[in-house]
């Protein structure tokens, strides 16, 4: 497994490979590494010839500076377990190597941004597009895999991709959980035994919010699963919506899309917690 810190050491390796015609397939992450971040490396290895993964806590898509602050690092745990995937190729850039210069550039996602997580941070899904973008243009993947964890980066990457006709195909992974339930995330170990204990609640909620399809509206259901979860004391809850998987905007009736998505974001404890899923 090849380490990198610096884009031009990385690069030297990448060309080399690249005039080999390997495929490249590229993962990027923020480190503190679960199996749901293995399962994504896991298939693109298996798809690809080379696995590059990113590490990189990216300040630019942190709209509160204590979350920044307390996002776990655990960079030799997460070396040990990229060996066992195997990957072929860690880039782990130090901040100033990622931003010589203060970044400027903003993008317009249009409606996609406005709702949900882009609502709830702003700023956020501008920087996450501006370090993915900038990730691409070093490692130059053929195929890049994002979670649908984060279901709506997932859109706005898939709309940066055809916006700027980034040679890119973006793969979509299946949500990665833990036996109880509860989507697997970095965060996780920052909960308490008491909110651990409560947290899949969560996607209780939501199963059971999405089997109620022949009886409710998706206006009722998305009243349903609000009120469910805000029973819960721990929970501070800050949306819950039923949206349609492309273009993200609050549903009004079940036929007026394919494939209907339910999504949540709560705050447990000092915990940003989001989880989603598809509605049958
Ligand atoms: P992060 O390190 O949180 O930026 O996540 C890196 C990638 O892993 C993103 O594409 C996430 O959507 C994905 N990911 C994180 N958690 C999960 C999960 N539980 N299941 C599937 N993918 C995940």
């Amino acid at each position: 497994m090849h380490v990198f810190e610096r884009i031009t050491t990385l690069h030297d390796f990448l060309e080399t490979k690249g005039k080999q015609k390997n495929t490249i397939g590229f993962v990027p992450t923020m480190g503190a590494l679960h199996e749901g971040h293995l399962a994504l490396m896991r298939r693109a290895k298996a798809e690809n010839d080379i696995l590059v993964v990113s590490i990189f806590v990216n300040p630019l898509q942190f709209n509160n500076p204590d979350d920044l602050l307390r996002y776990p690092r655990t960079i030799e745990n997460d070396l040990k377990l990229l060996e066992t995937i195997p990957c072929d190729v860690v880039f782990m850039p130090s901040t100033d190597e990622m931003y010589p210069t203060p970044e400027t550039t903003v993008y317009d996602f249009g409606k996609l941004e406005q709702v949900m997580e882009g609502a709830f941070r702003k700023g956020h899904f501008n920087g996450v597009a501006i370090v993915v973008r900038k990730l691409f243009e070093i490692v130059k993947p053929n195929k890049a895999y994002f979670g649908e964890k984060d279901f709506q980066q997932l859109a706005i990457i898939q709309k940066m991709v055809q916006d700027h006709n980034i040679p890119i195909e973006i793969v979509s992974c299946d949500i990665v959980r833990e036996a109880d339930g509860l989507a697997m995330s970095s965060r996780n170990v920052r909960l308490n035994e008491t909110e651990r204990a409560i947290a899949p609640q969560i996607f209780k909620t939501l199963t059971d919010a999405a089997l109620k399809k022949q009886e409710l509206s998706p206006e009722s259901m998305r009243e349903y699963a609000e009120k469910q979860l805000k029973k819960i004391d721990l929970f501070d809850v800050e949306y819950v919506e039923i949206a349609d998987e492309t273009q993200l905007q609050r549903l009004k009736n079940w036929e007026d899309t394919d494939h209907a998505r339910i999504f949540v974001a709560l705050q447990l404890g000092n915990v940003r917690l989001i989880d989603n899923l598809r509605i049958f």
